[in-house]
């Protein structure tokens, strides 16, 4: 059994539900102890006990008797990946996207189509919205041979929730790797305020500032006033260019001021715009799971964060990969590149 501490590195979320699905691809059971350890509410918040519900369901695996919400120790055992329509509710306004990501890359290599419905948050804050996932991430996967298809149905946002996706997905026999080294030329930029149940003016407002602090001229600016069960405002850029899309999100919360939102969704568009890099930092995070399994994959990034390199590790628990950060010559950014381990052949197993 691997042994995980989930305080090492980070100490977030992401080791848990990186082992879920890296114990349901390879077989491999595990027990993490420290669960979130360095967040300041340590433990399995309704969103991990879902993903490891989760994880579990798609694979008639096991863990341990009476683990419930605050546990700070699991072990894992899985079984054999098994197609279906599966639903899963995290029951509060966590993050539904996160779910949806730890499922995903195990169903990927079930032997039959499964359809995935999952309730809770489709944005939420430190998670990946709704259309993050469907305009960067997924499409990023259909190129290593993915065929998901994911729909929004409901959003939801903190703290309301009652967001709800549906998922088709297709087995894939082999994920192929990926080499993201160039984003290529900038084909179009443009800005979205998302709200539901707030004044219109929020949304103008934001657009206002985003306008101004990346010279956005009027078409490029779109209101999206939503239906959801309670409040919640996002903002968000999407940068498409000739070989990678990203999307930059400012999530809107009370006391923070619409034009806060903009200045914060401006500053992290703005860095990956003023570089050359194609993968912005969380897309970055997200790859290198998928490029993992596919035994290979390399893109160049801005400096790593944390939770990359805390994923790097996770990773290598599981699989005979390495993951390396070169520093690229402007220093601006690094190329990270995940290949076999010396000595060792990688590859789905
Ligand atoms: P915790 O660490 O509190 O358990 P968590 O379970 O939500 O939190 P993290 O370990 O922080 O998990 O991981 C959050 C994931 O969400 C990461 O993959 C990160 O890249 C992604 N993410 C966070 N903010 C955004 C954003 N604005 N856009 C896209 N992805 C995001």
């Amino acid at each position: 059994m691997i042994v995980i501490d989930g305080s090492e590195g980070e100490g977030g979320g992401q080791i848990l539900r990186s082992s879920l699905t890296l114990a349901v691809i390879t077989g491999q059971s595990f027990r993490i102890e420290n669960i979130r350890a360095g967040r300041p509410k340590p433990g399995l918040l309704r969103q991990h006990l879902t993903a490891l519900q989760g994880a579990a369901a798609i694979c008639g695996g096991k863990y341990t008797d009476e683990t419930g919400l605050g546990a700070t120790t699991v072990e894992f055992y899985p079984g054999n990946v098994r197609a279906g329509t599966y639903e899963f509710a995290v029951g509060t306004a966590g993050s539904a996207m996160l779910v949806f990501q730890t499922v995903l890359l195990s169903l990927l290599t079930a032997d039959e189509p499964s359809r995935v419905v999952i309730t809770g948050g489709t944005h939420n804050s430190a998670a990946p919205p709704f259309e993050f996932i469907a305009r960067a991430f997924l499409p990023l996967l259909a190129r290593m041979g993915a065929d998901i298809n994911l729909r929004l149905i409901h959003y939801g946002f903190m703290p309301a929730g009652g967001g709800r996706i549906l998922a088709d997905i297709k087995p894939v026999s082999h994920l192929q790797p990926l080499e993201l080294l160039e984003r290529g030329p900038q084909q179009d930029i443009f800005a979205e305020a998302f709200f539901a149940n707030l004044p219109f003016e929020i949304a103008e407002r934001e657009l206002e500032a985003i306008g101004s602090h990346l010279s956005l001229p009027g078409p490029a600016k779109r209101i999206r006033e939503v239906k959801s069960s309670g409040p919640g405002n996002v903002m968000m850029v999407t940068v498409e260019s000739e070989h990678i899309t990203d999307a930059f999100t400012g999530f809107g919360r009370r006391g923070l001021r619409a034009e806060e939102v903009a200045r914060e969704v401006a500053d992290e568009a703005g860095d990956y715009l003023a570089s050359d890099v194609a993968v912005g930092p969380h897309l970055a995070d997200q790859l290198m799971l998928p490029m993992a399994i596919a035994g290979g994959g390399a893109f160049t990034t801005l400096k790593p964060t944390r939770h990359a390199r805390t994923n790097a590790a996770t990773i290598a628990r599981f699989l005979p990969v390495e993951t390396t950060f070169e520093p690229l010559d402007d220093r601006r950014g690094v190329t990270v590149r995940i290949g076999a381990a010396k000595g060792q052949s990688s590859g789905q197993s």
